[in-house]
């Protein structure tokens, strides 16, 4: 009998980058990591689950973690873009997506944002009737981006108000519900053929997948309604969001993509007819398994009887766990200066971040084996929107971010994605330049 060694899973390959990470003092005092082969599998989950929607354009929510490296990587493994900004537009172009590799979704678009996507035949969605009117001005006879509009299908929120998109009063979208708008919308289309697209995005975390599919269901019956008067096919594609929610409880995956696309083929089965193209913009649940943020206990103490251990992960890299601890909790490992598992009894503790104010908690009372000076601390979940997404609180540094690999022997090699901010360029942050600019006191 042969017995060949299982492949290693993201639970081995993250004990084993922590324990080189250690060693190598790369969490010194904190950085970010990301499973690279970890981000390969969900791509390969995502684009196999939607193929029997066809045609699917897969692109990636750049807010969710816009490293110019990890997108050039993503593109690689052929997924596209969605930018939000001229500052995600600008990333993700110099990692060499551009064009028709990405999709321009914001509420705020300026002029010269619709200008510069229209010049390279970036899609657009248009957020609103007056962006409409304004895109009139700018589009030629026959643009070369595909232009659509989001839709808010009204289909209410889902656990959490601020990352819910698609409730009555949004600021997202045109409101489908709205007296009047589905009429408007109508007459919208019929007076622009280069209208080609809607869009939908029913929120982003703690949104169940038979809302999202609500959000589909609706967009596509306009489609279809557009596309009846129209007398041709006018509407070509569908640009589905983002949104599916991540378990940030466990290492075990969540909702997958395939229950995701078995939920819309269930709610609408004529998706898979083949007489639409898609796009898809995930964000979170392509990256958030594949992240984990790595901190040093700088000091412990104990205070009217809490435990607390003060180390460098908080809000400037937590923001959202801190200031909304109810609606996003992390799971937090507690490990020794080697990168060990630490074990013995757990006593409940609090581990905080540097920044100064009370609530800079990165967990509660989290049972966990008592930390002491020179543990690492690892905050689970985190490869979307946490180390990506800076709070410059108390001017504290964007830590470095590093991409690793693991060989099937074990063996880890490490690659920036982003180095540590330094303290000249916080300086020149602050402002620094106007230094000698002063009017004299
Ligand atoms: C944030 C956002 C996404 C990504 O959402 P996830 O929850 O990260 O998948 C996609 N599309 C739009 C328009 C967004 O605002």
């Amino acid at each position: 009998m042969t017995t060949t060694s299982a492949p290693l899973t993201r639970t081995d390959r993250r004990l084993l980058a922590l324990a080189a990470a250690a060693d190598r003092r790369l969490a010194d005092p904190m950085a970010g990591f990301v499973d690279l082969a970890g981000v390969r599998e969900a791509v390969e989950e995502l684009t196999e689950a939607f193929a029997p929607l066809g045609r699917v354009q897969h692109t990636v929510a750049a807010k969710a973690c816009g490293l110019a490296p990890l997108l050039r990587f993503l593109g690689d493994l052929g997924i596209d873009a969605e930018v939000a900004s001229p500052g995600e537009t600008a990333v993700a172009e110099a990692a060499g997506l551009r064009g028709p590799r990405l999709v321009l979704d914001s509420p705020a678009k300026t002029t010269a944002e619709l200008a510069h996507a229209l010049a390279e035949g970036t899609a657009v969605n248009a957020d609103s009737f007056q962006e409409l009117a304004r895109l009139d001005r700018l589009v030629g006879a026959t643009p070369e981006s595909v232009l659509g509009v989001r839709i808010n299908p009204q289909v209410g929120a889902g656990r959490i108000g601020d990352t819910s998109t698609a409730t009555t009063g949004s600021k997202f979208g045109i409101p489908l519900r709205d007296h009047g708008n589905r009429g408007l919308l109508l007459e919208s289309f019929a007076h622009r053929p280069w209208l080609t697209r809607l869009h939908v995005h029913v929120g982003s975390q703690g949104c169940p997948p038979e809302l999202m599919a609500e959000g589909v269901a609706a967009v596509h019956e306009l489609a279809e309604e557009i596309n009846a008067e129209a007398g041709y096919r006018q509407v070509t594609s569908l640009d589905l969001g983002g949104g599916l929610p991540v378990d940030f409880t466990s290492d075990e995956p969540g909702p997958t993509y395939a229950g995701y696309v078995a939920t819309l083929l269930d709610r609408v089965p004529a998706l898979a007819d083949g007489r639409y193209a898609f796009v898809t913009e995930f964000g979170r649940s392509l990256l958030a398994k594949s992240g984990f943020l790595v901190s040093a206990v700088e000091y412990t103490k104990v205070a009217g009887g809490r435990h607390i251990a003060v180390t460098h992960a908080g809000g400037q890299v937590a923001a959202r766990t801190v200031l909304q601890p109810e609606h996003w909790p992390l799971r937090i490992g507690a490990f020794d200066a080697t990168g060990t598992p630490k074990t013995g009894p757990e006593v409940p503790q609090d581990i905080a971040g540097p920044l100064c104010f009370a609530g800079d908690l990165l967990a509660r009372q989290r049972p966990l084996p008592l930390l002491e000076p020179g543990d690492l601390v690892v905050a689970h979940d985190t490869g979307a929107y946490y180390f990506g997404a800076h709070y410059a609180y108390n001017t504290l540094p964007r830590p470095a971010v590093y991409g690793f690999t693991v060989s099937p022997s074990g063996d880890v090699a490490f690659t920036p994605l982003r180095r540590a901010q330094t303290l000249a360029e916080l300086v020149a942050d602050a402002g620094g330049e106007f230094l000698g600019a002063l009017p004299e006191a």
